[in-house]
Formats: structure tokens, C-alpha cells, sequence
């Protein structure tokens, strides 16, 4: 059904995307008008991270390789002193959602720009949202300043990510796609970038998987993966991010793929509350039922489709559940204690997503 009253207000990075647009640094850099960066990135990433800093010559000021999931308040601190005692007038984050997530924390305080070359599928480059972790609680916040100015998208650097990765991160994005179509901020063009974010990605991750090397089909997933992070930067997420940000935070579970098992599960309780949404999941996938399709796509690429795989201990779903309820995200269909918890259940034995 079209929607015919709404409120749109994009934010907008510059975008480079294609194969060798990393060849469109330089350019790109001096566009900031910025001339002294600091190059961020995790331990894994250093070489690349390098190679960049190598590239802009003169205009880097140094290398931060400490990029740790979920951004640490302690590496913040460190790349925050590092930035200013360099003078740094600019982050370059080359990496995922972890580095671009640490370039957030030292923008958030110095208001410097970044320039952010995503090498995973998570989105975060598109987002104006933080998350920095401190004595254990992971804080998240929305702020402008840490919306990447401009983003540098070449598939040629996700040639070395992982099938494994490549996978769960490109389901991760699925998801961000999923929420915002029915998201309660939704709008005609954020709909009709997520549908089109899903049939690209789900085009894409199971060639990914079958040949890692084909780049036809790492630069379908990146493209899905930025639309992903568009629609992720401009409506608000529900359920299923509530309860993904739960389960990490309580037990400490990998990012991407709690967000893999738990999707579809989510997908089924919110069907009948969401129908239109369910209907452009189904046409991106080529589904007859978007919560069965998005099952059989993850079980297509191989990966985890149960919680008890991630070590989960089902003992701990009561109090998951009963944290996911606290301070809820707004969702389509209202939120149900007891079908929350069999939505876990299912999710903790991997079975097939059922209306619960
Ligand atoms: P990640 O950034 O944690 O990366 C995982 C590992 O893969 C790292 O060791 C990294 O160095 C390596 N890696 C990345 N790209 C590679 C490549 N091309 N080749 C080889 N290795 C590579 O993983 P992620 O899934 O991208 O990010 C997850 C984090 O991002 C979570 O903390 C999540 O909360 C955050 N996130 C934030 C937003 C936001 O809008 N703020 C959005 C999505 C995700």
C-alpha cells in the first residue's frame, strides 16, 4: 500500500563506489581540503592500513592498528591522545564496522572528519551512530559529527574477507534492510532502497560463498551492503536489533552472526503486523514467505543458524528476554513476553522460523 504521509530527511556522505576506487584516494582526500591523517584499522588489517598511509604520503600523520570490536572506552582514549598530539585534521578508517566504529569515537570528541573505506558489509559508514564500550556496557549514541564525509567503496578490498565473514556480514545487513522496511520512520524511497539492498546482497553472498574471488559478485554484495547502511543511517531499528544488541551484550557473542540466526525468527513474529514489508522481502528474495526465505538463504551460505552454536546456554534466554523488553525499540507487533521467549527458543535449537 503506498504511503502517502511522511517525513524524509537523508544524510549524506559522498559515495565513491566501484572496482579500484581506492585508485580515487588522493583526489578524495584533498576534496576534504584535510592534509595530516591518521590512518586507523585493527591489528588484522595493518598491512592494508599501511599501503594507505603509504599512498597519502606526506598527508598522513601516523598508523593507530588497535581497532577492537565493540570500541573499547580505553582504545579510544589512546587513538583520541595519538590524534591530537599528531595534530590529525582527519581519520582515514579502513576496515569494518570495528575501525569505523573506533574513527566514530575520536570524531565524536575532535569533530575531524573521516574518510571511511569499509571492507566488510556491516554498514556502519553510512550511520551517524556511535557505540563505545565502557566496564562492560556498550553506550550508543546518534551524532552528525560521525557521519563519514566521504566513503571509498572498492570491492577489490573484500576479496580477502572470509566466506564466513563475507556471509554473516552480508546477513547483517540484510537485517538492517529488513527493520527498515518496517521501520516506524519508513518512507517510500527509505523501502524502496532497502528491497533493493536485499535482492542485491541476496543475490550476491551465495556466488561469495561458492567462489570468494568473484568479484561480480563482491561488488553486488557491497553495493547491497551501502543501500544497507543508507537505510540503517535514516530510519530506526525494532525488534530484531533490540534483541541482536542484547544477546551480544549480555553474553558476549559474535556480532554478525547473532544477527544471521536470529533474523528470520524475528521476520515470522512480525509478519502478520507487517505485511507490506513481508511482501518486498519476498520479491527481493525471490520467497514465497519472507521469514522461510531468509532461513533458507543463511542455510544456502552455510552458516550458524542456531544460538547453541555460538555456546549460547539456554538457561540465560529468561533473563535475555526479560532485558529485550526493557527500554524497547518501537516494533510493528507488540512485544509479548512469552512469544519473545519462543522466538529465542527456536532460535537457540535453529529451527525453522514459525509463528509464535
Ligand atoms: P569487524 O569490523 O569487527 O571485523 C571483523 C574482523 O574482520 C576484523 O579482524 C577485521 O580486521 C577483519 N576484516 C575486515 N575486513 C576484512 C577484509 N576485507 N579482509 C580480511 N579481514 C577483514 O566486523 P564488522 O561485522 O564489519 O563490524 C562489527 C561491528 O560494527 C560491531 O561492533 C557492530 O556493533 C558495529 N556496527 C556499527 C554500525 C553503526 O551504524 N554504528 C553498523 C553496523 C555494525
Amino acid at each position: 500500500m503506498f504511503q502517502r504521509s511522511f517525513i524524509f530527511s537523508p544524510i549524506l556522505s559522498r559515495v565513491v563506489f566501484g572496482r579500484g576506487a581506492l585508485s580515487n584516494l588522493l583526489a578524495e582526500f584533498s576534496q576534504l581540503g584535510v592534509g595530516r591523517a591518521l590512518v586507523v584499522c585493527t591489528p588484522e588489517q595493518v598491512d592494508l592500513a599501511r599501503a594507505i598511509a603509504g599512498k597519502l604520503g606526506s598527508g598522513c600523520s601516523g598508523v593507530f592498528p588497535k581497532a577492537a570490536m565493540h570500541v573499547p572506552i580505553e582504545v579510544a582514549r589512546e587513538a583520541r591522545l595519538l590524534a591530537a598530539s599528531l595534530g590529525a585534521d582527519c581519520i582515514v578508517a579502513v576496515g569494518g564496522g570495528s575501525t569505523i566504529g573506533l574513527g566514530k569515537a575520536i570524531a565524536l570528541e575532535s569533530s575531524i572528519p573521516i574518510l571511511a573505506i569499509p571492507t566488510t558489509y556491516a554498514g556502519s559508514e553510512m550511520t551517524p551512530i556511535y557505540g563505545i564500550t565502557e566496564g562492560g556496557a556498550k553506550k550508543t549514541g546518534n551524532d552528525i559529527r560521525v557521519l563519514p564525509r566521504t566513503v571509498i567503496y572498492d570491492p577489490e578490498l573484500t576479496l580477502s574477507l572470509p566466506v564466513r565473514m563475507s556471509a554473516t556480514s552480508g546477513m547483517n545487513a540484510i537485517a538492517h534492510c529488513v527493520e527498515a522496511l518496517y521501520a516506524a520512520n519508513a518512507n517510500p524511497v527509505t523501502s524502496m532502497i532497502a528491497e533493493e539492498g536485499i535482492r542485491y546482497l541476496a543475490r550476491g553472498l551465495p556466488r561469495v560463498v561458492q567462489n570468494s574471488t568473484d568479484i561480480d559478485a563482491r561488488e553486488e554484495c557491497l553495493y547491497g551492503a551501502w543501500l544497507a547502511g543508507t537505510v540503517l543511517g535514516t530510519t530506526s531499528v525494532a525488534l530484531h536489533h533490540k534483541l541482536c544488541h542484547t544477546l551480544g551484550g549480555m553474553l558476549n557473542l559474535p556480532h554478525a552472526e547473532t544477527h544471521t540466526i536470529v533474523l528470520p525468527h524475528v521476520a515470522a513474529y512480525n509478519a502478520w503486523a507487517a505485511p507490506d514489508a513481508m511482501a518486498s522481502i519476498c520479491r527481493a528474495l525471490g520467497a514465497e514467505d519472507a521469514a522461510q526465505g531468509l532461513f533458507d538463504l543463511a542455510a544456502q551460505l552455510g552458516i550458524p543458524q542456531s544460538l547453541r552454536e555460538l555456546g549460547v546456554n539456554q538457561f540465560d534466554l529468561d533473563r535475555v528476554t526479560d532485558a529485550a523488553l526493557t527500554k524497547p525499540y518501537p516494533n510493528p507487533r507488540p512485544l509479548n513476553r512469552e512469544a519473545i521467549r519462543a522466538l529465542l527458543e527456536n532460535a537457540y535449537w535453529g529451527h525453522r522460523p514459525e509463528l509464535v
